[in-house]
């Protein structure tokens, strides 16, 4: 496994590669990696020739109140993670190397990216898809693999991709849970026991709008509010939504194509997102939804007593 930190050395090598009609996967992360990233770097190493894995914790996506400067970091530790994962190459450029003096283009999602975590967190979409258009034009990856996790982020990527006219894939992998429910984050080293305990009624709600809607609840309506009943331990409620899985346009009344049931809330000072889809049985699915769902139609993935850190 080789690590390269300038934009340069990392292009010669992977030029190499490409000419020789390797398949290139890109798993781009902000490090701290846990098994939800690690189910990202299987479903590369399982489908291209050549992994490559960047850890960047991207300024431009986060506000001036924010956790930029404690966000977790624990280089060695992703660094096995990595080797044992079967990435082949690890891009961990500084800042100044992705931002140099004199930055000043950036990528600007559409309404896809106003509504929940958009209006939330102001810029922040536009800090991803930035810094995502950066990292695929020096990776050149043919397939680039995101978590459901971050359910509108997909969504904004593969907008991006499909606007901008960009040459990769964008392959989905569904969230990754702790054995009790909570989906794993890098965020969740911020709690402590107590906050930990309360995060866990986010995952409880919405599994259990999940199994609603599974039994044949179509109401939006009381879908939320079965959720909602659940999600009674938070400090705050940012939001919890019915969208549409393609579009991310707010859900009303019956819920009759695949939907996303997406929560935010603050418990103590830690921010956490989770989802779950919601997938009408025998709905006729265009190809745009296909996309979305394909990989990611709820199959629970749980790695069952692994913990959250790599070991
Ligand atoms: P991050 O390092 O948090 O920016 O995440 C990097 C990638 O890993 C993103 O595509 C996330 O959606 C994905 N990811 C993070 N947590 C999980 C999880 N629990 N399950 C699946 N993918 C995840």
């Amino acid at each position: 496994m080789l690590t390269f930190r300038t934009i340069k050395s990392l292009t010669q090598c992977l030029s190499g590669y490409r000419t020789s009609g390797l398949r290139i996967g890109f798993v781009p992360t902000m490090g701290f990696l846990h098994d939800g990233h690690r189910a990202l770097i299987a479903e590369s190493v399982e489908r291209c020739d050549i992994t490559v894995v960047s850890i960047f914790v991207n300024p431009a996506q986060f506000g001036p109140t924010e956790d930029l400067e404690r966000y977790p970091r624990a280089l060695d530790a992703d660094h096995e993670l990595c080797r044992k994962a079967g990435v082949s190459m690890i891009f961990l450029p500084d800042a100044s190397e992705i931002y140099p003096p004199g930055f000043q283009t950036f990528v600007e999602p559409g309404p896809v990216a106003g509504p929940l975590c958009g209006a939330v967190r102001p810029g922040h979409f536009r800090g991803v898809a930035t810094v995502v258009t950066k990292l695929f034009a020096i990776v050149q990856p043919d397939v680039a693999f995101f978590g459901q996790k971050d359910f509108q982020q997909c969504a904004v990527i593969r907008q991006m991709v499909r606007d901008l006219n960009l040459p990769v894939e964008i392959v989905t992998v569904p969230t990754v849970r702790e054995p009790d429910g909570l989906a794993m984050s890098s965020r969740n080293s911020y709690l402590g026991p107590t906050d930990r305990k309360r995060a866990l009624c986010l995952s409880r709600g919405l599994l259990a709008a999940q199994a609603a809607f599974a039994e044949g609840e179509r109401d939006s309506g009381r879908l939320i509010a079965i959720a909602q009943s659940q999600i009674t331990a938070v400090d705050q409620l940012q939001y919890l939504e019915l969208r549409d899985a393609q579009t991310l346009e707010a859900i009303h009344g019956l819920v009759d194509k695949p939907v996303a049931l997406c929560v935010a809330a603050m418990i103590g000072p830690t921010r956490l997102i989770d989802n779950v889809l919601l997938t009408p049985p025998r709905t006729a699915l265009s190809d745009r939804d296909l996309e979305v769902v394909s990989c990611a139609v709820d199959r629970q993935v749980n790695v069952g007593g692994q913990g959250s850190r790599p070991s």
